[in-house]
């Protein structure tokens, strides 16, 4: 990690520069797993489906710098989408400071360690297989409390 300034995270999070930027990030992984969109409502549900480049030992990118290449649709955060994306999770340390909010105990900035984020329930590590051997992603919804979606099968025009 670059030079940061002393309690950087409660900044606004268009004040921060980019290597206070980039430790913000508590490490979770949750943006790295794959969505799908219901395409009546509109409405987006988490898979434990993580990108083909996600490290699923750390939960980290295994190219970020390079990431864009290999998965050009890879959403690069910026202030304005940290507040307007409905699908990151809501202990997204991003997410948490643009709606004003301040980080959670267990963040790494604040306890001094990543192994906290897995204590905390937030870390994908341990819970997600990847893009690479998932097969269908309609497959692998995660549906909380809710019931699933009413899937229309092939056959039902036939009646
Ligand atoms: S969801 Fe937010 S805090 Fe978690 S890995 Fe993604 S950008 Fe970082």
């Amino acid at each position: 990690m670059g030079a940061v300034r002393d309690r950087f995270w409660e900044l606004p999070l268009d004040r921060l520069d980019p290597a206070e930027w980039e430790a913000l990030c508590d490490g979770c992984g949750q943006c790295c797993l794959h969505k799908v969109e219901d395409a009546d409502s509109g409405r987006i549900w988490p898979t434990n489906v993580a990108c083909k480049l996600l490290d699923l030992k750390t939960a980290r990118c295994s190219d970020y710098r390079h990431r864009r290449r290999y998965v050009p649709d890879c959403v690069r955060l910026t202030p304005d989408l940290a507040g307007s994306l409905e699908w990151l999770p809501a202990t997204c340390a991003y997410r948490l400071r643009a709606d004003g909010d301040p980080l959670p105990g267990w963040h790494p900035l604040l306890s001094g360690d990543p192994l906290t984020v897995r204590l905390s329930g937030a870390s994908v590590i341990g819970r997600v297989i990847s893009e690479t051997v998932a097969g269908p992603l309609e497959q692998h919804i995660d549906w909380g409390d809710e019931e699933p979606l009413e899937v229309e099968r092939a056959d039902d025009d036939a009646d």
